[in-house]
């Protein structure tokens, strides 16, 4: 049987912080186990996963364009993955494939280290995957209301359909709405792609000024590590917090369904933490 591999696969994927993250947490544990970049085109799901079981491989990450696609592949989705409809690690285990999403789990391990959970209401921005993995995650983890603002209200509306505690309120993306919302908030989370690099920019960040003394914001983005939306609310004395720690939370938690054992998951934090950091961010 060949050695144990893990993968992440996507397109593009050469980019991905996985490799170093992970190649940083087995290097902490001792652990011998290549992990590598796959090129796998939209598409390419059913060759790879052929690929990937007859090798066999002990599992991999997924990113853009696969993580919607594999929910019809795998043998069995754990209930963040079912919830979520997306999948980003998948085990390969006696010949089985199973599906976990760890970006929820990771943003709550990330705002519980940056002092910004709980929250009873929060302000999410965006209803892509990651707006809906944190979304969902929020609202299970005990928020009483979750307002997911989009440019495109229909996809705030099917957001909020896909929570089973009715607690996901659908709104628009107006700087009135943002206003009235952020006012409310104790957390407001950056789930858009404004501010990432080759992005846009928020046209409008004066719904920070709405925004009470103890909100927090968080920001998904993490290339650059300062979006403006930080930059501005840290000049409003308000705590916040980039995109990175969560990269750092979802990977320990995708290692610990690689191993399939629990992990000291503070230190293998720290020791991704200081890769990407050697690495420049
Ligand atoms: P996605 O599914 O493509 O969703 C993009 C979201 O951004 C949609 O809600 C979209 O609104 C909104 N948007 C895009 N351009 C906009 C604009 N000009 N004005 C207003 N809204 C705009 O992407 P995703 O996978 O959810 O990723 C979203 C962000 O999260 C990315 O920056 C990604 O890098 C980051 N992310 C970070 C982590 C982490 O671990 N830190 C994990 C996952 C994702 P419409 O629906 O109207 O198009």
């Amino acid at each position: 049987m060949s050695a144990p591999l893990l993968q992440v696969i996507g397109d593009p994927v050469l980019h991905s912080k996985s490799p170093l993250l992970h190649g940083a947490m087995l290097a902490a544990l001792g652990l011998d186990i290549p992990y590598t970049p796959q090129v796998v085109p939209r598409g390419g799901l059913p060759g790879y996963l052929a690929w990937a079981k007859a090798r066999p491989v002990l599992g991999f990450n997924a990113t853009m364009p696969h993580k919607e696609d594999l929910i019809p592949l795998m043998d069995q989705l754990d209930e963040d993955a079912a919830r979520i409809g997306a999948v980003n690690t998948v085990c390969l285990r006696d010949g089985r494939f199973i599906g976990y999403n760890t970006d929820g789990q990771g943003c709550l391990a990330a705002l519980e280290q940056a002092g910004l959970w709980p929250r009873a209401q929060v302000m999410v921005l965006g209803a892509g995957g990651a707006a809906k993995a944190v979304a969902l995650t929020l609202a299970a983890a005990g928020a009483e209301q979750v307002f997911v603002c989009n440019r495109t209200l229909d996809r705030a509306h099917a957001l909020a359909q896909a929570d089973p505690g009715s607690r996901i309120v659908p709104a628009d993306f107006s700087p009135a709405t943002l206003e009235r919302l952020g006012a409310g908030a104790g957390l407001v989370v950056n789930a858009t792609n404004l501010g990432m690099a080759g992005c846009g920019q928020f046209d409008d960040l004066s719904f920070l000024d709405a925004l009470g003394r103890d909100a927090g914001v968080f920001d998904l983005v993490y290339h650059p590590a300062e979006t403006e939306l930080l930059a501005q609310a840290r000049r409003r004395g308000l705590p916040a917090c980039n995109g990175l720690p969560m990269l750092v939370h979802q990977a320990v938690l995708a290692l610990e369904r690689f191993l399939d054992r629990p992990l000291d998951r503070a230190s293998l934090a720290q020791a991704a933490a200081a890769a990407l950091e050697r690495a420049g961010g």
